[in-house]
């Protein structure tokens, strides 16, 4: 590869998502008259709206996918560069993009992001959601399905159970209880009437604007909508950029039927095997079933039970996005498949940092702190992979953010505002914790974990009030053991005894 071939930038930034903007924009304000590039697979960019800190380590805010050139106007010195990376050479620093070009960087940030685990790869029945095209072949399908199998326990599929109207659903899932990636079985207990309750009519628009490109006969326009139901059309990539929070908002999850959305759960089972209709009829253990043929396909489970449906949404976590730029590097990888980073968010490689969904953190972490692959994370990890760049061409030393002292998420399950903290679900405790537990049905679900008599973590399901009172107990480590249950105590005003 020759010198001469590549345009040089001060920093490459690779990934359109929320961890990559926030990370070049962190740069392009520290840095006006560096040159600057952002290198996405896709045409539009996923950009912070609407931030707010809602306390010392919580935050909320909304995401909209904009037009790479809003940000090009906001940072002259920023090149935006439409093109997936095919390759990275550590060495030469410089990646090379399939359309032939190649970019030279003083400092890389890698945050591709990460895709589904599918169930299999190959069979056209089994769909991942990641990104507005996923979503959008997911909705198309659905309008024509009678019955579906979701597998997976985490948010999405939380999400998706809970939306889906006018198809059957089986839900399978290996554990006792749903959503266990962020709740205890309390919580979900609190949560299921929601399941099975019809839902109000959804009237009330979008508070998420998001932008949708429309082919016209002269060309493509760019619009923001803040219209719920809106037709969304994008340019379909091989790798957009991760959905989130607000991700079935805007289009319509209805399936081939009338009526209520029925959710059948399966619990502590997995998927044995999958099977078509004549697969099915050839198979000497299925000669005791009653064969419906109408379904295209078949799931076995491993707890004998078989369910005939449309297709199957694979939401069994995802994979980290690593592939182009592993070849011929050295890079250090998580168990999870992850880039592993340290507290300054470097890579293995020198001069490459990395952000997001595709790396995993591999510093110590603070006793009260782990990683999730979440929005909030993103922000976070993007926005301090940039200032650790900065730092480090200036020769400067930073210390981990504040951010990365507690967990703290706020989010929406089933229409519940759920904030959780530190070690909500006693992560890593093992029997060294106790457990407190208020609950209104209908209302609300308040838990927190104590240790050695200090909080250590909570759940807060609905409208409580709590998270800064409980945020700030959890980041003292007061001594709450001459409290005892008045902890939770709903006839005591928690904040003013604290205050
Ligand atoms: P991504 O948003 O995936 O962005 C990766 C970017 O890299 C994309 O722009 C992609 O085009 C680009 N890219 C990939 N490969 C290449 C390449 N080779 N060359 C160039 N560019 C490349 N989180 C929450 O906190 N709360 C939720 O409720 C929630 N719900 C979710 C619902 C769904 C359906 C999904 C899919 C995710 C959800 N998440 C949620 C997770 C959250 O969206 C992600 O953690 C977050 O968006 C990750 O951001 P990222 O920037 O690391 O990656």
């Amino acid at each position: 590869m020759e010198d001469k071939q590549r345009k040089l930038f001060k920093f490459v930034v690779v990934g359109g998502g929320i961890a990559g903007v926030t990370c070049v924009e962190q740069l392009a304000s520290q840095f006006p008259s560096a040159e600057l590039a952002l290198i996405t697979a896709g045409p539009h960019i996923k950009a912070v709206t609407n931030y707010k800190q809602v306390s010392r380590t919580l935050e909320e805010f909304g995401v909209e996918e904009q037009p790479f050139t809003v940000l090009e106007e906001k940072y002259p010195n920023l090149t935006f560069i439409q093109s997936a990376v095919k390759a990275l050479h550590v060495k030469l620093h410089c990646v090379e993009t399939i359309d032939g070009k190649v970019y030279g960087y003083e400092k890389l940030c890698i945050c591709s992001g990460a895709r589904p685990k599918l169930l299999t790869e190959d069979n056209p029945y089994v769909l991942g959601i990641r990104d507005t095209d996923s979503a959008q072949e997911f909705q198309r399908r659905l309008s024509k399905a009678k019955k579906i199998v979701v597998i997976g326990n985490g948010g999405i599929a939380l999400e998706l159970v809970h939306e889906v109207e006018g198809c059957e659903v089986v839900w399978v899932i290996k554990d006792k209880a749903i959503g266990n990636t962020f709740f205890d079985p309390g919580a979900a207990q609190f949560l299921i009437p929601s399941l099975e309750a019809d839902k109000p009519l959804k009237s009330v628009p979008c508070k998420r604007p998001r932008f949708t490109t429309e082919e016209k006969a002269g060309g493509t326009s760019h619009t923001f909508t803040a219209e719920r139901n809106h037709r969304q059309t994008t340019t379909p990539t091989e790798h957009g950029s991760a959905l989130g929070p607000d991700w079935h908002d805007g289009i319509v999850l209805q399936g081939a039927e009338e009526g209520r959305h029925r959710v059948m759960v399966e619990y502590q089972c997995e998927v044995e095997n999958i099977l078509t209709s004549s697969d099915l009829l050839s198979s000497p253990k299925t000669l005791n079933l009653e064969i419906d043929e109408s379904w295209p396909l078949y799931v076995a489970l491993n707890n004998g039970k078989t369910y005939g449906c449309d297709f199957i949404v694979s939401a069994t976590g995802v994979v980290p996005n690593t592939d182009p730029f592993l070849n011929g590097n050295n890079f250090a990888l998580a168990d999870d498949g992850g880039i592993k980073v340290d507290d300054q968010m470097r890579t293995s490689e020198a001069d490459v940092y990395a952000a997001g969904d595709v790396c995993t953190a591999c510093w110590k972490p603070s006793p009260l702190w782990h990683q999730m692959r979440l929005w909030s994370q993103a922000r976070q990890m993007g926005w301090y992979a940039g200032r650790c760049m900065a730092s480090h061409v200036l020769s400067e030393t930073i210390e981990l953010d504040f951010c990365f002292e507690l967990f703290s998420h706020i989010t929406k399950f089933f229409n519940y505002k759920v904030v959780l903290l530190g070690k909500f679900n006693a992560q890593g405790l093992g029997l060294d914790h106790e457990l407190l537990v208020r609950c209104t049905k209908g209302q609300e679900y308040v838990k927190v974990v104590l240790s050695g008599g200090r909080m250590v973590g909570a759940v807060l399901i609905g409208e409580t009030d709590l998270e800064e009172t409980f945020e700030n107990l959890i980041l003292n480590q007061m001594d709450l053991t001459p409290y005892g249950e008045d902890l939770l105590n709903p006839d005591i005003d928690i904040e003013d005894y604290f205050d």
